[in-house]
């Protein structure tokens, strides 16, 4: 039994009020910010500020979590507000509007809410309002997992030991039945904040695929215990099947609980497939705590020399990239999956992202603020130390000269290809012998396919050897420097 602390259904209302800032802990179970913010039987006030900087698949994911949340909310007894604008200003005015003497948040690691959250400290200690921030979003708080030598850990395998020593807390907190709270406070309209695409509506795929919000979490959660972690040491790395949880974008808006992900991994029956999905669990930490201490994750190499890498200018190799049009055929598998469903299978992420930096010699920010735009679970700690690790420049880093070759990739793990037919179905009549590079393929198989390379799918926009001879020169060039 994980739920340590039970909520009566109805609490009295009598002890005050707390506004309730949610941010990435969009969630009523094990949600340590709600139940701190109606101890004592206090009237809550559930805030959610809008982030402008969100990429589009994100807000399209955003406008659907808020629709959910707010939908239990408001059942509960506790209707979400929702407002725009400089949290000091709009926590203050809402504040000073429901007589609030309390705020409760979900700690933040992302530089721009760090620097939201001192200032809204200052400001409330001047009107004598608390502000509390409880342990939500991670399994451990950043200065907990520390070096004998009191160092936070820039390698991952003694930072995983260290998690694994520690021991994860339990999950704390069934989701209250009875939230009591304010229904005359006024909230923006969600749809007026305009989230959604417009025309062209290109969140089809995202429809689709995709049931954001906490009871989606949750079945997704269920799905992949039952069906998926005890073969998940060699099923993740296949793109063709459902081989791993994607829980990605539930745990980035906080959907679900981190340390319920943890624990319901934790207690299946031993394989193999749990212990190393406990492990990845453990690189978000990871990442999490590599954003701690460089707050500029998203664009500055952690390894300062390769803020001096010779990267090319090259807008129209970008747009093939970005378009899924390289010629190769698991990148542009792996970036039009990512374009139609908001999510891109991680082995494919390394692919795609490899044969940006290296065989494009295009800089990794620019692979960074693409997947920003287009993941639903773009994630400034996940994804900058995702990129950074590929382009050899992050901690504990692939080294740049390991470039990954994507017809080998492609073989090995899409050996049936059924990843590149279900993506590049231009493709799909070709033979599996051919299909990872089908200008290998001589006239008549090509012809058989009903595949005119240049017409019906494009020629690689690069010879893969002369790109990586390209690459490993460029990384000379730095050694040299
Ligand atoms: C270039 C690149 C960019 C990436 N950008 C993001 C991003 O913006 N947001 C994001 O959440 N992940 C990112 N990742 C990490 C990883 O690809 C995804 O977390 C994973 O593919 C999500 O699918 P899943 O939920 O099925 O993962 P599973 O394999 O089921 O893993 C379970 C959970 O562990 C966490 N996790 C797993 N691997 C990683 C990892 N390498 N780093 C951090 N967390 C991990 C995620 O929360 C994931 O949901 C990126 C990886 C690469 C190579």
């Amino acid at each position: 039994m994980f739920w340590a602390m039970q909520i009566s259904s109805s609490p009295p209302a009598d002890g005050g009020t707390s506004i309730l800032w949610l941010r990435h802990d969009l969630r009523l179970e094990d949600n340590p910010a709600l139940i701190a913010a109606m101890a004592g039987g206090r009237r809550v006030v559930p805030l959610y500020i809008l982030d402008e900087h969100a990429g589009g698949a994100s807000r399209w994911w955003l406008h659907h979590s808020l629709s959910a949340l707010g939908g239990a909310l408001a059942a509960r007894g506790a209707p979400l507000v929702l407002r725009r604008g400089d949290p000091v200003e709009v926590i203050t005015a809402l504040a000073a509007q429901s007589g609030a003497d309390q705020l409760h948040a979900a700690r933040a690691f992302e530089p721009g809410l760090r620097a939201a959250d001192r200032r809204v400290d200052g400001a409330l200690k001047r009107l004598n309002i608390g502000f509390h921030r409880h342990l939500s979003t991670m399994l451990f708080a950043p200065e907990r997992i520390k070096t004998q030598t009191g160092q936070p850990y820039g390698v991952y395998t003694p930072f995983a030991k260290a998690c694994f020593a520690a021991g994860v807390p339990e999950p704390m907190h069934e989701a209250p039945s009875h939230i009591p709270g304010r229904a005359d406070l006024g909230s923006d309209d969600l749809l007026a904040w305009n989230l959604l695409p417009g025309a062209p509506d290109w969140a089809a795929g995202l429809r689709e695929s995709w049931q954001p919000g906490e009871a989606g979490a949750q079945a997704r959660l269920e799905y992949f215990l039952a069906r998926a972690l005890a073969d998940y040491g060699t099923a993740r790395n296949l793109p063709g099947i459902t081989g791993t949880s994607k829980l990605s974008p539930h745990v980035h808006f906080g959907e679900i609980s981190p340390r319920l992900v943890w624990h319901r991994a934790a207690a299946a029956p031993a394989s193999t497939g749990r212990d190393v999905f406990l492990k990845e669990l453990l690189w978000r930490e990871f990442s999490i705590n590599l954003l701690w201490q460089h707050q500029d994750l998203r664009r500055s190499p952690i390894r300062p020399a390769f803020a001096q890498f010779p990267w090319a200018h090259d807008p129209v190799g970008l747009h093939a990239w970005q378009r899924g049009r390289t010629g190769i055929p698991i990148v542009d598998a792996g970036m039009r999956e990512l374009w139609r469903t908001g999510w891109m299978h991680n082995r494919v992420r390394m692919i795609c992202a490899s044969f940006l930096c290296k065989h494009l010699l295009l800089p990794w920010q620019a692979g960074e603020q693409w997947f920003w735009d287009t993941l639903c679970e773009a994630d400034e700690a996940a994804n900058g130390a995702s990129w950074q690790w590929v382009a050899g420049c992050g901690a504990d880093a692939a080294p740049y000269f390991r470039i990954f070759n994507p017809v080998l990739q492609g073989k090995k793990f899409d050996a049936d290809g059924a990843y590149v037919r279900h993506y590049v179905p231009e493709l799909a009549a070709l033979p599996d012998a051919h299909l990872h590079a089908p200008w290998d393929a001589g006239p008549e198989i090509l012809q058989n396919a009903g595949i005119t390379l240049g017409e019906t799918y494009p020629h690689p926009i690069i010879s893969l050897n002369e790109g990586r001879e390209r690459a490993l020169a460029a990384y000379e060039q730095l050694k040299n420097q």
